[in-house]
Protein backbone atom coordinates (compact mmCIF):
# COMPACT_ATOMS: atom_id res chain seq x y z
CA UNK A 1 0.00 0.00 0.00
CA UNK A 2 1.19 3.51 -0.94
CA UNK A 3 2.14 5.83 2.15
CA UNK A 4 0.64 9.07 0.03
CA UNK A 5 -1.75 9.58 -2.22
CA UNK A 6 -0.12 10.74 -5.76
CA UNK A 7 -2.41 13.19 -6.96
CA UNK A 8 -3.03 15.23 -3.53
CA UNK A 9 -0.53 14.06 -0.87
CA UNK A 10 -3.00 13.03 1.27
CA UNK A 11 -1.53 10.67 3.67
CA UNK A 12 -3.28 7.18 3.77
CA UNK A 13 -2.08 5.64 7.23
CA UNK A 14 -2.81 8.50 9.69
CA UNK A 15 -2.43 7.02 12.87
CA UNK A 16 -0.45 3.41 14.02
CA UNK A 17 -3.69 0.89 13.67
CA UNK A 18 -6.01 3.38 11.55
CA UNK A 19 -7.22 0.92 9.12
CA UNK A 20 -8.26 -1.42 12.60
CA UNK A 21 -11.42 -0.16 11.33
CA UNK A 22 -11.64 -1.54 7.49
CA UNK A 23 -11.52 -5.14 9.21
CA UNK A 24 -15.03 -4.72 9.99
CA UNK A 25 -16.05 -3.36 6.81
CA UNK A 26 -14.28 -6.58 5.43
CA UNK A 27 -15.97 -8.76 7.92
CA UNK A 28 -19.34 -7.42 7.45
CA UNK A 29 -19.39 -7.57 3.91
CA UNK A 30 -18.29 -11.16 4.02
CA UNK A 31 -20.66 -12.40 6.62
CA UNK A 32 -23.68 -10.96 4.68
CA UNK A 33 -22.31 -12.09 1.15
CA UNK A 34 -21.43 -15.77 2.45
CA UNK A 35 -25.24 -15.46 4.25
CA UNK A 36 -27.03 -14.73 1.34
CA UNK A 37 -24.95 -16.65 -1.02
CA UNK A 38 -26.02 -19.83 1.53
CA UNK A 39 -29.86 -18.94 1.73
CA UNK A 40 -29.71 -18.58 -2.18
CA UNK A 41 -27.86 -22.22 -2.99
CA UNK A 42 -29.15 -24.07 0.37
CA UNK A 43 -32.63 -22.66 0.62
CA UNK A 44 -33.86 -21.67 -2.77
CA UNK A 45 -32.06 -24.01 -5.04
CA UNK A 46 -32.27 -26.20 -2.57
CA UNK A 47 -28.80 -27.87 -3.17
CA UNK A 48 -27.38 -29.75 -0.49
CA UNK A 49 -24.51 -28.76 2.16
CA UNK A 50 -21.93 -30.90 0.98
CA UNK A 51 -21.85 -29.28 -2.35
CA UNK A 52 -22.68 -25.77 -1.05
CA UNK A 53 -20.22 -25.49 2.24
CA UNK A 54 -16.79 -25.90 0.03
CA UNK A 55 -17.42 -23.20 -2.33
CA UNK A 56 -18.37 -20.76 0.66
CA UNK A 57 -15.84 -21.61 2.67
CA UNK A 58 -13.26 -21.07 -0.08
CA UNK A 59 -14.77 -17.40 -0.15
CA UNK A 60 -14.67 -16.49 3.25
CA UNK A 61 -11.06 -17.35 2.69
CA UNK A 62 -10.39 -15.43 -1.00
CA UNK A 63 -12.51 -12.53 -0.62
CA UNK A 64 -11.20 -10.68 2.32
CA UNK A 65 -8.20 -11.03 0.93
CA UNK A 66 -9.00 -9.45 -1.93
CA UNK A 67 -11.74 -6.95 -0.82
CA UNK A 68 -8.88 -5.51 1.65
CA UNK A 69 -7.82 -2.58 -0.32
CA UNK A 70 -11.24 -1.52 -0.81
CA UNK A 71 -12.56 -1.91 2.69
CA UNK A 72 -10.01 0.40 3.54
CA UNK A 73 -10.47 2.90 0.63
CA UNK A 74 -14.02 2.74 2.57
CA UNK A 75 -12.92 3.39 5.64
CA UNK A 76 -10.62 6.60 4.70
CA UNK A 77 -13.58 7.87 2.75
CA UNK A 78 -15.63 7.33 5.54
CA UNK A 79 -13.15 8.90 7.98
CA UNK A 80 -12.62 11.75 5.42
CA UNK A 81 -16.78 12.53 5.37
CA UNK A 82 -17.60 12.20 8.71
CA UNK A 83 -13.90 13.91 10.50
CA UNK A 84 -13.25 16.87 7.81
CA UNK A 85 -11.24 18.99 10.05
CA UNK A 86 -8.34 16.55 10.42
CA UNK A 87 -7.97 16.08 6.32
CA UNK A 88 -7.73 20.00 6.27
CA UNK A 89 -11.19 20.79 4.38
CA UNK A 90 -12.64 23.18 6.31
CA UNK A 91 -10.54 25.70 5.78
CA UNK A 92 -11.63 29.07 4.74
CA UNK A 93 -12.19 29.26 0.80
CA UNK A 94 -9.25 32.06 -0.33
CA UNK A 95 -12.06 33.95 -2.85
CA UNK A 96 -13.93 35.52 -0.15
CA UNK A 97 -11.22 35.71 3.10
CA UNK A 98 -10.65 39.24 2.39
CA UNK A 99 -13.49 40.44 4.40
CA UNK A 100 -15.51 42.07 1.24
CA UNK A 101 -19.24 40.57 1.37
CA UNK A 102 -20.73 41.23 -1.45
CA UNK A 103 -24.59 42.06 0.07
CA UNK A 104 -27.27 39.11 -0.40
CA UNK A 105 -30.01 41.93 0.26
CA UNK A 106 -32.59 42.51 -2.45
CA UNK A 107 -32.03 46.27 -4.12
CA UNK A 108 -34.91 48.83 -4.31
CA UNK A 109 -35.34 49.01 -8.25
CA UNK A 110 -33.75 52.20 -9.35
CA UNK A 111 -35.99 54.64 -11.25
ZN1 LIG B 1 -5.60 12.06 -3.64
Amino acid sequence: MHDRCSGCELKYERAPGYFLGSIYINYGVTAIVMTWAYVLFHFVLDIENRYVMPPILLFCLVFPAVFIRYARSFWLGLDCYFDTESFGLNEPDESHADGDQESTDPQPPAD
